[in-house]
């Protein structure tokens, strides 16, 4: 594990198309690491049946999670489907829900799907050169619904933590599929 003194300053160098940084670990999701999240289970046992895809990988810096600090680095998310619906991340809430992030688009397109404990959702455009603001006590996924990877850069408290269990149980309400070649948001047949 890299470790960076977080009481100084540093630099870091990302690449802006493929979000690498020697610098940053690397983390990779497989679609089988992912299969029950998305609707089509036929369509993830056919797919499983030839490989098993990257669906997206970040590189992160090893920051202590500790309060004041802030932990960043880069996500990018492959194009593809499963079926009809687009590869996506597998989204969490924060551990301490009263958190924020900060999402920056380096080159792709997506969404952002976003929803609250009190099931308030919110889909936000991700383009290339603008940063979407991901306020605190939502759950968080990236969605890529273009042709190209999309590369996001993300900032949030290092403290924050992660997760993932309510998601991979319940799901989010909301999904995006491909319907004539454009993204349409739905609500999510699988949601419990
Ligand atoms: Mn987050």
């Amino acid at each position: 594990m890299n470790s960076f003194d977080c009481e100084k300053s540093f630099l870091v160098d990302f690449n802006l198309e493929t979000g690498f940084s020697e610098k940053a670990e690397t983390t990779k999701r497989r679609l089988s690491q992912m299969s029950e999240m998305y609707c089509d289970s036929e369509a993830v046992k056919k797919l499983l049946e030839t490989g098993d895809p990257i669906v997206y990988a970040f590189h992160e810096m090893g920051f202590p999670e500790r309060k004041g600090d802030l932990a960043f680095g880069t996500t990018i998310l492959y194009p593809g489907t499963v079926g009809d619906e687009y590869y996506m991340t597998k989204g969490h809430f924060h551990n301490q829900l009263d958190t924020a992030e900060v999402y920056y688009t380096l080159s792709g397109e997506g969404y952002m799907v976003m929803e609250n404990p009190e099931g308030d959702t919110i889909e936000m455009p991700l383009k290339k050169g603008e940063a979407v603001y991901v306020p605190k006590r939502y759950a968080h996924r990236t969605v890529n619904t273009g042709k190209r990877p999309l590369v996001l850069f993300f900032t949030f408290a290092a403290d924050a933590g992660h997760d993932y269990g309510a998601i991979e149980t319940k799901g989010f309400r909301k999904i995006i599929v491909e319907r004539d070649g454009k993204p349409v948001i739905i609500d999510n047949p699988k949601w419990k």
